[in-house]
């Protein structure tokens, strides 16, 4: 008998399993996530959030606290490259793209907002729907799997207590070094690790030099130093991200705090800067993806499926489009109206994706401020899916230059729903708002007769299907016609 009996376990307290708890909660399917830090990240990692990803918060009702706890950085729209904070700019790009080519695409834009900012929000509206349990200090060290369930052991920090929890579904969100991923001897195929960086957390005033030129990211580049500060707050926390310097002595603890403070000045090119080290994290630049996205009842997601190098900024936007991809397969399975088939599209669809945006993720690295970098509207929103799950309507796919770039909306099966504006009584939502929690069937304003047999095809079937009526007389406005 296991001490803890529950659907779906997830293993990593990061973004994606915080985002896979709250969809599963969403759906109603309990869940416990078991993450071996005390509480969420104190590392302000990730900072761009691309738009498919504010489209998703903004469905789960998170874009405005998203957007709140990102405040500081509302103006950082721009990356840069100085020859120091206080130097010389040499180049600025809007990242993520120019909004006015986003504003037609989608209700969204992309938003900046430090993950350790960020993982709070998402940890409070996760555990806001009392459905999934989370329990921070607990470490996963073992794992078996049966073809019925899996069965995991988790060690508990505060008392030492081990516990065993049995699932019909494991999702491993357990970060770069996936110990899931390689207790079930899954192989990550690609380059490895790329070179090793430090990142040092610190505090510093700095921000009447950014003032009147904000940016979420600052290359740096000088005779001394080459490197990137990350903005957190865009005035005193900073991350000062740099090579890791051949005097870095791990069984020493890194580096001393002199050595990263002096990096920190040729930097910021003020050799009397006030800065103190808030702490220093040691990551690997590396790109690689899972061989497999599933063995058995686990499934690999986020940094533990594919590692991306964060050339760009992609990492934990694909971790979370993710999850967004297999909560609603794992939840159709515990529900039952789900076939075990279902749950092979997760890899089948979200393999290529990883493996697209990691290939791009290199090319930035070879070849320094490619306009494919910062102009992803084609990658972020015109992900096209091929699965068992896709019903092909025969259409061709569309034909598109540059599919990093640009985005064609199309209403082609295995596509995002493209953007229109529509009016519910006197709201405005968008036609991406509509695709949640259930399959969304969407007819012309004369479609009484889909609706129907919508409603008796969920009633007959057990799954669950929404439909709406668009156009005038319809459940829903088209305010400016672009709908039909
Ligand atoms: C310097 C840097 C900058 C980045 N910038 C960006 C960016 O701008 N945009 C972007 O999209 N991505 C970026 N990324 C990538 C992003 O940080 C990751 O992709 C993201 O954190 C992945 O989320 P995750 O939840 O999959 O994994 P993680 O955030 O790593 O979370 C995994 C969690 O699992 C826990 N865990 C591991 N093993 C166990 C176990 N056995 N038991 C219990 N818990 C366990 C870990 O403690 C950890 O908290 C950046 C990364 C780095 C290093």
């Amino acid at each position: 008998m296991a001490d803890i009996e529950v659907p779906v376990f997830i293993v990593g307290g990061g973004p994606v399993g915080l985002c896979t708890s709250l969809l599963l909660s969403r759906f109603g399917v309990p869940s416990l996530l078991v993450e071996r830090h005390p509480a969420t990240s104190i590392h302000p990692r990730a900072r761009g959030l691309n738009v498919r990803t504010m489209e998703l918060l903004r469905t789960w009702g998170l874009e405005h606290e998203v957007r709140e706890a990102g405040r500081a950085l509302e103006n950082a729209t721009d990356v840069v490259w100085a020859e120091s904070l206080a130097g010389r700019v040499l180049r600025r790009v809007a990242a993520g793209g120019r909004r006015e080519n986003i504003r037609p695409v989608s209700p969204t834009t992309g938003c900046s907002c430090a993950q350790d900012e960020l993982e709070p929000v998402l940890l409070a509206k996760a555990q806001g729907y009392g459905v999934g349990g989370i329990a921070f200090g607990h470490e996963l060290i073992g794992i078996e799997t049966g073809p019925a369930e899996v069965t995991a052991t988790v060690h508990k920090s505060s008392t030492g207590q081990e516990l065993t929890v049995q699932a019909g579904y494991l999702v491993a969100a357990d970060g770069a070094d996936s110990g899931v991923r390689q207790a079930l001897g899954v192989a990550a195929v690609g380059p490895g690790i790329l070179n090793q960086q430090i990142g040092i957390y610190l505090e510093a005033p700095l921000g009447h030099l950014v003032m009147d030129r904000p940016a979420v990211l600052y290359f740096i580049e000088n005779a001394a130093i080459s490197g990137l500060f990350a903005a957190v707050d865009n005035t005193d926390r900073w991350v000062f991200y740099t090579g890791r310097p051949p005097d870095w002595d791990q069984a020493a603890g890194g580096l001393p705090a002199e050595r990263c403070i002096e990096l920190v000045r040729l930097a910021a090119g003020l050799p009397d800067l006030a800065v103190r080290v808030r702490s220093v994290l040691p990551w690997a630049m590396a790109a690689q993806t899972a061989e497999r996205f599933r063995a058995g009842r686990v499934f690999l997601a986020g940094d533990a499926a594919h590692l991306i190098p964060p050339v760009g900024g992609y990492g934990m936007n694909t971790g979370i489009q993710d999850a967004h991809n297999l909560a609603w397969k794992i939840a159709g399975a515990v529900a039952g109206w789900a076939g075990p088939s279902l749950l092979d599209t997760y890899e089948a669809e979200r393999h290529p994706v990883a493996r697209f945006v990691t290939e791009q993720a290199l090319l930035n690295i070879r070849q320094p401020g490619r306009p494919e970098q910062y102009a992803t509207l084609g990658m972020t929103l015109g992900v096209s899916y091929d699965s068992a799950a896709v019903v092909p309507d025969g259409t061709p796919v569309p034909e598109i230059a540059n599919p990093v770039t640009d985005y064609v909306p199309a209403a082609r099966p295995g596509s995002r729903a493209p953007h229109a504006w529509l009016q519910r009584n006197s709201e405005r939502i968008s036609t991406v708002d509509l695709f949640d929690t259930a399959f969304t069937l969407l007819a012309g304003a004369s479609g009484q007769r889909w609706r129907d047999a919508a409603a008796m095809a969920s009633r007959d079937l057990g799954v669950p299907l929404a439909a709406r009526t668009v156009g005038q007389g319809g459940d829903l406005g088209d305010e400016d016609g672009t709908w039909a």
